[in-house]
């Protein structure tokens, strides 16, 4: 009898002390009894005795998971459910683990349940701290080491991968001693003798190996690791990349240097447009000091009237386009405006979010006024070329007309001098008038007769006389016949006679000069190919530039306008003309014109 009263005593120190919750409820679902641990844990009072359904402590959708649980045990059976979730009274849920048993009576009869209750809540925080503190060693840039006393690695994060060269799965179990140089052997003994006396050390600078066998200059934080009953289990070392710092800083007083030497206006600004860093070259240019623009608006330096281009480049800003050397004009602290070519860029965080804008501006007070002076300098020439033109026409006329009757009258032994007299007139000729024409260009002035006329008739009458005069070459025609277009007669068979006597000029005697002329529904095609001295690459894209002519000493090479006025002429007929050349092997000068009208 002693024992059973014993047992029915212990029984009660039992529940009254258990660390879990334990809660009893009939087969009707009314909680009959509970420990102190349930009270605490779902906050229940003793008026819940009889009063309260277990339902209470159970989230909604989980009410059919207990009526299973109930069947079961009605069939005699223990569950456990590990993983759920339960209600305080006050209805805040929590994570818990349960054992279900079924209480019967001396008839083995089902009479109601017992819950085992687990509050898995501590555990939970647990995880969830170990899974952050994982996120961070596995993500920092430092190598994050433990080793255990005796000096076996056991813990190697992906920065210590970086830092050190070894993988985790190479370095699991090797002894510490493999990534410490032979002279800091005794370094690391001394610092694990006084971390076992429970010394703090604090952080230093030292070398370790490499798997390659590179020393690399550290930074070195090492602590001791302990057990919950505070003893030393083992120490883990934090090694940060010194180099990579150094790199970092060196590489950022560098630039620092750059914007602060720079000549130009350095300038960064948020996103709404507030100034947040100005270097000397902006002070120099702007008139403000650093510290009288940090934090005001950049509208400060911009020109009323110019207020929109801010806006522009806010917008482009915010939609990640860089704008690039923009020519615009901003205000000085005096009020003068000053020109600028100015070069906006997005400035992005390490997630890459736009978070402000960096602006380069170039004073370019001195280029502006270079280009006015080369405009002047250009309208005079411009001048010249229209005045002197105009003045050598007018005696070269008269000079024409007197030659004629010359010639008729000239005696038959001086013919050939006359001959020489007229070949060099016409050069003269040719001369001035591209001269002309070039002055006609520039004023705009260069007028045009549109008319249909038969191109392969024109190309016939210019080729005739040229291979005659040119007996040396070999010409090939290849040419549709009746090919109408629309244009100005005499400016195309100038522009036909420029490619070809081109071609006969820039290569040797004897060598073949092809000509092919074509027609589509749309589009006329003329091309010169020589097979002369042609054009290096770099030089192909000047020779339609006025007054360019390469290389001056090539035999032959006029003034340089030939091409230009060609362009011009085929441009004004809606049309194209490019080279295809190489040098030593030719060149060939294409043109197309529109015949869509
Ligand atoms: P010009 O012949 O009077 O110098 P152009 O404007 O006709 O002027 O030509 C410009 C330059 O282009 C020439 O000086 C020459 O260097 C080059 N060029 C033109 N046509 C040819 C060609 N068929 N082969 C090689 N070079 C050429």
């Amino acid at each position: 009898m002693k024992n059973t009263e014993i047992e029915y005593y212990a029984q009660k120190v039992m529940f009254e002390n258990a660390e879990d919750a334990i809660i009893v409820n009939d087969l009707s679902n009314t909680i009959v009894c509970f420990n102190p641990a349930a009270g605490r844990m779902f906050s229940l009072r003793n008026s819940d005795v009889y009063n309260s359904q277990i339902y209470k402590l159970i989230p909604a959708e989980l009410h059919k998971e207990q009526d299973a649980v109930v069947e079961d045990l009605l069939g005699g059976k223990s569950v456990l459910h590990s993983k759920t979730t339960r209600l305080t009274s006050e209805g805040h849920s929590f994570p818990v683990s349960i054992l279900f048993r079924p209480i019967k009576n001396s008839y083995n009869e089902v009479i109601g349940v017992i819950q085992i209750i687990t509050d898995d809540e501590a555990e939970r925080i647990l995880e969830e701290k170990l899974g952050i503190l994982t996120a961070i060693t596995e993500n920092i840039e430092d190598a994050i080491i433990s080793r255990t006393l005796e000096g076996y690695i056991n813990n190697w994060n992906k920065g210590a991968e970086k830092i050190f060269g070894y993988t985790e799965k190479e370095i699991l179990g090797k002894p510490i001693s493999l990534l410490i140089p032979s002279d800091k052997l005794e370094e690391e003994e001394n610092i694990i003798d006084n971390i076992l006396q429970g010394k703090k050390i604090e952080s230093f600078e030292t070398t370790r190996l490499t798997k390659v066998g590179d020393q690399v200059p550290i930074f070195f934080t090492v602590s001791a690791i302990k057990n919950k009953a505070g003893e030393i289990i083992g120490i883990s070392e934090i090694a940060s990349n010194v180099s990579k710092k150094k790199n970092d800083q060196e590489k950022k007083a560098i630039l620092a240097s750059i914007v602060e030497n720079s000549q130009d206006a350095i300038i960064s600004k948020t996103i709404d447009g507030l100034i947040t860093s100005w270097n000397k070259g902006a002070e120099k240019i702007f008139g403000y000091k650093e510290q009288e623009v940090i934090g005001k608006h950049i509208s400060i330096i911009i020109p009323p009237e110019r207020m929109d281009e801010e806006t522009l480049i806010i917008k482009n800003i915010r939609a990640g386009i860089k704008m690039d050397h923009f020519q615009t004009i901003r205000l000085k602290k005096n009020g003068d405006s000053v020109p600028i070519s100015l070069t906006v860029s997005p400035v992005k965080d390490d997630n890459g979010n736009i978070i402000g804008a960096s602006k380069v501006a170039r004073d370019i007070t001195s280029e502006k006024e270079a280009e006015a002076l080369i405009n002047v300098l250009s309208k005079r020439k411009d001048e010249f070329i229209a005045l002197a033109s105009h003045e050598l026409k007018t005696p070269l006329t008269s000079l024409n007309a007197y030659l004629q009757l010359l010639e008729k009258r000239v005696a038959q032994e001086d013919k050939i001098f006359m001959k020489k007299i007229i070949k060099q007139q016409e050069k003269l000729n040719t001369l001035v008038n591209d001269l002309f024409d070039i002055s006609k260009i520039q004023s705009g002035k260069m007028e045009f007769n549109f008319e249909k006329f038969d191109i392969s008739q024109l190309l016939f009458e210019v080729l005739e006389p040229l291979k005659e005069a040119n007996l040396d070459y070999d010409f090939h025609l290849d040419m549709q016949k009746g090919i109408i277009i629309k244009g100005d007669k005499i400016r195309i068979e100038q522009a036909i006679t420029n490619l070809l006597t081109n071609a006969i000029k820039y290569s040797p005697l004897g060598s073949r000069i092809e000509i092919v002329a074509a027609t589509t529904a749309n589009q006329f095609t003329f091309s010169v190919k020589d097979y002369g001295f042609g054009i290096e690459p770099d030089r192909q894209q000047f020779i339609f530039n006025q007054f360019y002519t390469g290389d001056s000493i090539r035999k032959n090479s006029g003034l340089g306008l030939g091409l230009f006025i060609t362009e011009n002429i085929i441009k004004r007929h809606g049309g194209k003309i490019w080279v295809e050349s190489e040098l030593e092997k030719g060149s060939k000068f294409i043109f197309i014109l529109p015949t869509n009208y």
